[in-house]
């Protein structure tokens, strides 16, 4: 049998861990070698941090040249982090070809989540997004989605942040927009990885395909919704993917998430002054959230270079708190994190964006 050399090297952190045990054990079976070999490699990418076959020390040196050759670790490089005063440490990550996502660490008193990105950029455009107003660039695969959580684990080991304890869909990019490889990555932080699905939210701005497709997997993903308005006319000038799927479908949908059993969906409710926070938007808010037994999170806005707008008062969040409160919603208002290093949604690659621009 003659053997075609790949042209480019299969992206071992991409593949699901059945497919990455199928893959390897070909790869050694073809060498003569045993299907142990799987296992020890498995383990060397998903309980370790190291970068190269060369580091896999219980591999003969023969196996190590003959895995470089056949397989990558697609790890991206760093182009920039910046650790807020807070503690909240943003990447910058170069990927091969040269497009830059971000995602962020954010370290509170018995967590740390890693925010990570789905893709280069968003095509959802929505107007107090920095992501959004940057545009689309392209998917990310499965393996650049995980490799953040990887280089990000290793980083975090380094610099003394101790273990990633729960991962976020809440960085560049629209996750249900990017399902195939987004699916894939849940499937390899959860089994290979092994980071509980309950640790590992999606974030939406309202996808109903995908809601549906997340709600019928078995496993206890978490889900949040990007609503930002009660109120279906105020919030297709927040979010034009509101024309496509309005909030009375967005509802279904989210019921069915709900139905699915296990695990509370979360609002988020970004509160931009005089644009979403009047006081009748409230009560509003409190029913459909009561209805669908979510969980609330109002985060004052962070201003975005291309808007004028700016964060609602902290009276009005408290107001909007108040009303989420006595009609039985369970509310948390987030501090901001890493202001400092504007370590909001999309905001990092924006400026540098805006840097390359000037
Ligand atoms: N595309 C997905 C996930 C990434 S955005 C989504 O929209 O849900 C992650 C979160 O950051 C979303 O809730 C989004 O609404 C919020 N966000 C975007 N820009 C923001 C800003 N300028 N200030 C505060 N939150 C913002
Ligand atoms: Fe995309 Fe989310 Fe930003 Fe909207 S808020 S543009 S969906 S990243």
């Amino acid at each position: 049998m003659t053997e075609i050399a790949p042209t480019t090297p299969v992206d071992l952190l991409g593949l699901e861990p059945d497919a990455l045990r199928h893959e390897l054990e070909g790869h050694f079976e073809a060498r003569g070698q045993k299907p142990y070999r799987a296992r020890q490699v498995a383990r060397w990418l998903y309980e370790t941090d190291v970068r190269s076959f060369d580091e896999m020390t219980d591999l003969p040196a023969g196996e190590r040249v003959a895995l470089a050759e056949a397989f990558a670790i697609g790890e991206p490089e760093i182009d920039t982090v910046q650790v807020s005063s807070d503690g909240t440490a943003k990447h910058l990550w170069r990927l091969g070809d040269e497009e830059r996502v971000e995602s962020v660490l954010i370290p509170t008193e018995d967590r740390l989540t890693l925010c990570l990105s789905s893709q280069a950029g968003c095509a959802m455009g929505c107007t107090f997004c920095a992501t959004g107003w940057s545009g689309f660039q392209r998917h990310l695969t499965a393996g650049e989605i995980v490799a953040q959580y990887r280089a990000s684990r290793r980083w975090a080991a380094e610099n003394g942040y101790g273990p990633i304890t729960n991962i976020v869909y809440m960085g560049m990019g629209e996750p249900l927009a990017n399902r195939p490889a987004v699916h894939a990555s849940l499937t390899i932080l959860n089994q290979g990885f092994e980071v509980g699905a309950r640790r590992i939210t999606v974030s939406t701005v309202g996808v109903v395909p995908g809601i549906l497709e997340l709600a019928r997997r078995p496993e206890q993903f978490k889900l949040a919704l990007s609503l930002h308005s009660p109120d279906s006319t105020l919030r297709q000038e927040l979010i034009p993917l509101e024309k496509r799927w309005p909030l009375p479908e967005l509802i279904q949908a989210l019921e069915a998430f709900d139905d699915a059993g296990g695990r509370r969906i979360t609002f988020e409710y970004t509160m931009i002054r005089g644009v979403n926070d009047a006081p009748e938007l409230a009560p509003r808010l409190a029913e459909l959230a009561y209805r669908l037994h979510a969980f609330v999170n109002l985060i004052p806005f962070n201003p975005i270079p291309w808007q004028d707008w700016g964060p609602s008062k902290p009276e009005r969040i408290r107001h909007f708190a108040d009303v989420l409160r006595e009609r039985g919603v369970d509310v948390a208002v987030r501090e901001p994190r890493g202001r400092d290093i504007d370590a909001a949604c999309g905001q990092l690659r924006a400026n540098a964006l805006v840097q390359i621009e000037d």
